[in-house]
């Protein structure tokens, strides 16, 4: 299979160099040419699969110029045998044919790790088998840090850098990446916020004159093999919940769009999805292009979602590319626009995203009422991400007949704030993580400068 950039400049390239490239080169982000697509039949076959099996069915197309079948395989199981529930993502009822998906079973407690414990041991593969060591730099807001490290912290022959705003993520988000001791593990407290953070990192890939002609690999979701990971637990729960003899709709809670990308991703690939909902909290940009073709930027609020406070989502970009007709061109100048907050889509491409996707916003009142009915209804606590998932899922989903699957990004011990707030106790660590206080920590306080970063990387690679 072959891979395309989104803004038609770069050259197309295989899976082993879509996965070490980050951003292509002209800018664009990497999507696959054509897609796979599943007949029912074969759907149907996959009832009764484990959730490794089913990820290779999946995965098999579009890793094929790269992986062996049987060595796939094998990375496969490895990879979801780490998780702590035996079924992978579970899903829990918590209303009239309303379920909520358990993407937390992770070794950090959020669906990051479904793509980056499978990104960490491909990488890995991949640089052994080229004799290549590589550089990682990445900025996290708290969940996509914890979870690259935990995927990369096996790897023998990459270096990881990853910068947070400090002082500025939770006590257990922090714990979960400074505790992590291994000479190859960096964690970079930098003195800003996020932003901060993601402007260093941008700036140095962009600029890659510090790395001593290394390569400089990319795992926030950017990285094709992020969301090719997360297309396979919509199979996993419409094909549990009946599909394909009975569609499905599916609420995600959304940031980035990565995720929410993976479902339309597999619904264009077969499976049988009625609604895919887009949930946001106050920092609405997704809600209001989908219901009011307003892509205007506000300032960031700082929410009890902090894994959604995202102006930008850089996903989206792959899914404007499909409402260009896939023109690299067209694409090109509405980012652009996007870019300065005037973008406005043509009556066609309004229709066509309406038609793909509904949406609502929970601010973060709305997010404890949630929190406490649920639990008062069903004592089932749940994570602020996922409350608002819930909330849109409700608020949204057309008919009671079609079953509808809220993704539940992160388990609720990450977030004690959102559940304190919400007049619930917070919930206890999990066993592997109950001594979470009292491991030693490693971290480097430092300067918000590109300079600072790129001159500690330097020395260290
Ligand atoms: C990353 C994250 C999200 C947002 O996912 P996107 O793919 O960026 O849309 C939602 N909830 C949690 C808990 C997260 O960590």
């Amino acid at each position: 299979m072959k891979y395309i950039s989104t803004r038609g400049q770069a050259p197309a390239l295989g899976f082993e160099d879509v996965l070490l490239a980050g951003l292509a080169s002209d800018g664009g982000l990497y999507v696959p040419e054509t897609l796979p697509k599943f007949s029912a039949e074969e759907i149907a076959s996959w009832s009764g699969l484990a959730y490794h099996e089913l990820a290779f069915k999946i995965i098999q197309p579009f890793v094929a110029d790269a992986f062996g079948d049987e060595e796939l395989k094998e990375i496969l199981a490895e990879t979801y045998a780490g998780f702590a529930h035996k079924a992978v993502a579970p899903l829990v009822q918590v209303g009239p044919s309303l379920h909520v998906m358990e993407l937390f079973h992770g070794p950090t407690l959020a669906f990051k790790d479904f793509a980056l414990q499978l990104l960490g041991r491909l990488l890995d593969k991949v640089l052994e088998r080229r004799k290549e060591r590589v550089v990682i730099m990445g900025a996290t807001s708290g969940d996509t840090g914890s979870a690259a490290i935990e995927g990369c912290r096996r790897c023998e022959n990459l270096d990881i850098f990853i910068l947070h705003p400090h002082q500025r993520v939770s006590e257990v988000q922090r714990r979960q990446m400074t505790t992590i001791l291994s000479d190859n593990i960096y964690n970079l407290a930098v003195t800003g916020n996020f932003d901060d953070c993601q402007r260093i990192v941008k700036k140095s890939f962009a600029n890659q004159d510090f790395l001593k002609g290394k390569r400089l690999v990319a795992v926030n979701s950017i990285n094709w093999a992020r969301i090719m990971a997360q297309i396979v637990y919509y199979f996993h729960a419409a094909i549990t919940l009946g599909a394909p003899g009975r569609p499905v709709s599916f609420s995600v809670p959304t940031g980035n769009f990565g995720d929410i990308f993976a479902g339309y991703l597999a619904k264009k690939m077969g499976l049988p999805i009625e609604q895919l909902i887009v949930a946001t909290n106050s920092n609405d940009i997704l809600h209001r292009i989908i219901s009011d073709n307003n892509a205007q930027q506000e300032s960031l609020e700082h929410t009890l979602s902090p894994s959604m406070d995202i102006m930008v989502s850089s996903n989206f970009e792959r899914l404007l590319f499909d409402l260009c007709d896939q023109d690299g061109e067209k694409l090109s100048a509405l980012m652009a626009d996007m870019d300065d907050g005037s973008a406005s889509l043509s009556i066609n491409q309004v229709n066509k995203l309406k038609s793909l996707f509904s949406s609502a916003r929970a601010d973060d009142a709305t997010t404890c009422s949630v929190i406490e009915r649920v639990w008062k209804d069903n004592e089932y606590l749940l994570d602020p991400h996922t409350a608002i998932g819930v909330y849109a899922a409700e608020k949204c989903r057309k008919s009671e007949q079609t079953p509808i699957v809220c993704l539940a990004t992160a388990h609720p011990v990450k977030f004690p704030d959102a559940i304190i707030r919400s007049g619930l106790e917070s919930p206890s660590l999990p066993e592997h993580l109950a001594d979470l206080f009292d491991r030693p920590e490693s971290q480097y306080v430092m300067e918000a400068t590109m300079e600072t970063v790129q001159e500690f990387v330097t020395a260290r690679i």
